[in-house]
């Protein structure tokens, strides 16, 4: 690793991070549940925000994975601190706001939390969805600095709703690699995280990828190393994982995530940008460094023992 980075250089990853999350998934929406050829036909290669899709969006839209997020990093900001019943209450008011799509693990989830009060589902052998792992981002700023905390409030959120050790692996990788390209990780420290991913499931392995983009959460990252890693640009990376199809708002919610944090905000496109949703925009923007200040990276930052 190089010298690390300033703070307002993490400030921007932290920001780019959030931004990234919300722009692959406002793109990938308009090619969820197709399949390449499909996309092919319909976009030639799909790489504008023009909404539509199965949810007829309108363009700059963004849909569950990215309003989860959101409303995770509201509730810790708004605890000024880690409160799991914060974020479950979040997770509520946003399903009584009747979101245009909730994934079925997720409406299974907040219905158990708000009708038993837990924290934490059952272990579950149909919980290996990727409707955890793509609310990982903001929990990856909020633990900025320490790695093994990090990993754990990564799976204690993550349990609110999916309860099954994929997804807790997952969830713990999502969240390292972000808060490791926050950091200004090169591309090799990050390659070396899901190696060592592989190595514990080896269901996670991509080197024999071969194009499947589903919401099995082993296929939604393998869809996403296979395109972080043979790209060199975010919006080719996004490009190519949205052109997957499958699940392709929530690949492109997590290769957003990851690719925003890695490449910064000068690679979002802005065009992608002046698309997007501008309450959503201003919402990444501010809770980004509001999550910061709520770091341990922040505390060495500003002195505080
Ligand atoms: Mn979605
Ligand atoms: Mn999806």
């Amino acid at each position: 690793m190089s010298a690390p980075p300033s703070p307002p250089d993490v400030l921007g990853r932290a920001r780019a991070c959030l931004l990234g999350l919300a722009l692959g998934d406002a793109l990938g929406a308009t090619t969820e549940f197709m399949s390449p050829a499909e996309i092919r036909a319909a976009h030639g290669v799909h790489r504008t925000i023009v909404g539509g899709g199965w949810l007829g969006l309108r363009p700059g839209r963004v849909t569950d994975d990215t309003e989860m997020s959101l409303a995770l990093a509201r509730a810790l900001v708004a605890a000024g601190g880690w409160d799991l019943t914060a974020v479950a209450e979040g997770f509520v008011a946003w399903l009584k706001g009747r979101p245009i799509d909730v994934g079925a693990t997720c409406r299974k989830g907040i219905r158990d939390y708000l009708l038993t009060g837990r924290l934490e589902v059952p272990p579950n052998e149909w919980d290996a969805g990727n409707g955890a792992a793509v609310r990982v981002a903001p929990v990856a700023l909020f633990g900025l600095g320490d790695e093994e905390l990090c990993r754990g409030l990564a799976v204690a959120q993550a349990r609110l709703t999916h309860h099954h050790p994929l997804s807790d692996a997952a969830c713990g990788t999502v969240a390292l690699l972000v808060q490791r390209a926050v950091l200004g990780a090169t591309a090799f420290d990050l390659h070396a995280v899901t190696r060592d991913l592989a190595a514990r499931h080896p269901a996670f392995g991509f080197a024999r990828y071969q194009g499947e983009a589903s919401g099995y959460v082993v296929d939604t990252l393998r869809t996403v190393f296979h395109h972080f890693f043979t790209t060199a640009t975010f919006e080719e990376c996004l490009v190519a994982v949205v052109n997957q199809g499958g699940d392709a708002d929530t690949t492109g919610a997590i290769a957003g995530a990851i690719a925003g944090a890695f490449y910064g905000p000068d690679a979002l496109p802005p065009g992608w940008l002046r698309r997007l949703d501008p309450a959503v925009r201003d919402a990444c923007q501010e809770l980004a460094p509001g999550l910061l200040r709520l770091s341990p990276w922040w505390r060495v930052q500003s002195g505080v023992p």
